[in-house]
């Protein structure tokens, strides 16, 4: 992740996030003399080299979920006056310009009344919805509605609607989504599922849950905990369960999970012309027919709006232990996460954090962690086996001359420190308050791992952006 200064979105950040910057007091030791000095140092320089080599996240920002058909090139319903940049000579905004034609009135009756009144026309509500927070790419346009559906069958019927004037959607989520995936590129109508967000069945001898795809992964964590279960998948805090399908997400437990395609049993998704289909059943092994639930798993609101998500879940873990090590360099720490899968040793977790990272997560939490590139493990299973396994992946770190090897097994400990990691996004913007995000992800193959990470950081070492590389083990591969 890289982060260049803020241009203008300041005014309208989400509330949770301005309380978390306004209650931050800032105090930014950096390798450079002080905060201030490099923050000033690093404006001023071109970023636009370094901008040019991303054309996969323009790719991204460009398809975000639009089914519009026969658009004229018109002006959006959104008001030029509001003091938003649009890119140009010097800027580092990544503007998507679009097409855009006035959505008729006709339509937002129609959308009125199959949502009985739970459509929004407000500006601010609209810009919020078209500026995706943590991410740096921009359209000139933003949703002329906003829409609050509350069943399936109201969803049906606003795609129907929608179709029939050829009028663009895009759905959204807990728009925590990182490369401009909630834009709304030709305005049009945004479908916000965030009122759809009930558990509709939980089956616990087979361990599965039937939700509403505006429910959150960890809203429905808190209510699976009785019951002995979770969801193994963990993106962004506030992530919905229909936003991890359409974006086929990960987390820190992918490793050892799987991703969002592993684990999702069964979708309902209202169809461009408002037909509702159903990909598969509740069985969890079926060779009938198309896998449509993996064509639909990552279509990022493409193909279809999601109504309905079937869950495999996990009985939560006997026990578990969380351990954190140092070493002197970025790449020492990528040779022992690689020799710890090479080990055979089962981690739950593997997560690499930089001397950058680590920094902003002492000056936001007021801790004192050495900062200096860092791996976070975590193991997971009976006490034995993972006071086991712990011991093993401490002779690995000895090894590689990783040092300060300690591990915790208290649950109040490990949940502040996954914590932490979580919040670290957050707590980057905490130590550069007048810096924006540009964040971006490669997956690699395991043995590609370390020359990924050295030839990234010798590229951003030539860059003016202040930046922070951390690395999430998946499966077979990192992403970095
Ligand atoms: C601090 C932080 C940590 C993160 N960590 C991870 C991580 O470890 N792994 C990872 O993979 N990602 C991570 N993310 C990214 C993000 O959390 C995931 O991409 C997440 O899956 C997005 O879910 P959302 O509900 O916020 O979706 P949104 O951002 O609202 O939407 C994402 C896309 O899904 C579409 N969409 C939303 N709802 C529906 C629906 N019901 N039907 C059809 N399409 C829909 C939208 O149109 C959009 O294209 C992180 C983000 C943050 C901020």
């Amino acid at each position: 992740m890289a982060f260049l200064p803020r241009f203008s979105r300041s005014n309208f950040c989400r509330p949770h996030f301005l309380r978390f910057l306004q209650s931050s007091t800032l105090n930014f030791h950096t390798r450079a003399p002080s905060h201030h000095e490099y923050v000033n140092h690093q404006k001023g320089r071109s970023l636009l080299p370094w901008l040019s080599s991303l054309p996969i996240a323009v790719a991204v920002a460009l398809s975000a979920g639009a089914y519009a058909l026969n658009l004229e090139k018109t002006h959006s319903l959104c008001e030029p006056d509001r003091g938003h940049s649009l890119g140009g000579k010097g800027s580092t905004e990544l503007v998507v310009q679009g097409y855009h034609k006035d959505v008729p009135l006709e339509l937002i009756n129609e959308l009125r009344t199959i949502c009985n009144g739970n459509i929004s026309l407000d500006y601010d509500e609209r810009f919020l919805h078209g500026t995706p927070q943590n991410s740096f790419h921009k359209a000139v346009n933003f949703p002329d509605v906003i829409v609050y559906p509350s069943s399936e069958v109201e969803v049906s019927k606003i795609v129907r609607a929608c179709n029939k004037h050829k009028v663009p959607i895009v759905p959204y989520g807990g728009a925590t989504s990182i490369e401009g995936h909630t834009l709304s590129p030709h305005g049009g109508v945004c479908i916000d599922m965030s009122t759809m967000k009930r558990v509709k069945s939980l089956h616990v001898e087979d361990m599965d849950v039937v939700v509403e795809p505006g429910i959150g992964w960890m809203e429905l964590n808190e209510y699976l905990k009785p019951y002995g279960l979770f969801f193994p998948l963990d993106p962004g805090p506030g992530a919905t369960i229909g936003g991890m399908c359409a974006t086929r997400c990960s987390g820190s437990l992918a490793v050892r999970y799987g991703t969002m395609r592993d684990n999702v049993i069964n979708l309902q998704v209202v169809l461009a012309d408002g037909d509702i289909v159903r990909t598969a059943s509740r069985a969890r092994k079926s060779a009938a027919g198309y896998d449509l639930t993996r064509l639909m798993i990552g279509s990022e609101g493409t193909l279809g709006v999601i109504t309905e998500v079937t869950l495999r879940l996990q009985k939560l873990p006997e026990h578990s232990v969380v351990a954190m090590c140092n070493f002197k360099t970025i790449k020492d720490a990528a040779d022992v996460s690689i020799a710890t899968m090479h080990s055979g040793i089962q981690v739950s977790r593997v997560e690499l954090l930089d001397e950058v990272q680590i920094r902003a997560i002492n000056i936001a939490n007021e801790k004192n962690l050495p900062e200096v590139p860092t791996l976070l493990f975590e193991f997971i299973g009976t006490e034995a086996y993972t006071r086991e396994q712990t011991l093993l992946v401490e002779k690995i770190v000895r090894e590689h001359d990783g040092t300060n090897f300690v591990f915790v097994e208290t649950p109040e400990a490990k949940t502040e420190l996954w914590k932490i990691r979580k919040e670290a996004l957050w707590a980057c913007f905490a130590m550069a308050p007048d810096y924006e995000a540009m964040i971006t992800d490669v997956c690699v193959p395991l043995s590609r791992l370390a020359e990924c990470i050295s030839k990234t950081k010798a590229l951003l070492d030539a860059s003016s952006l202040l930046w922070y590389i951390e690395k999430l083990l998946v499966k077979d591969s990192f992403i970095v």
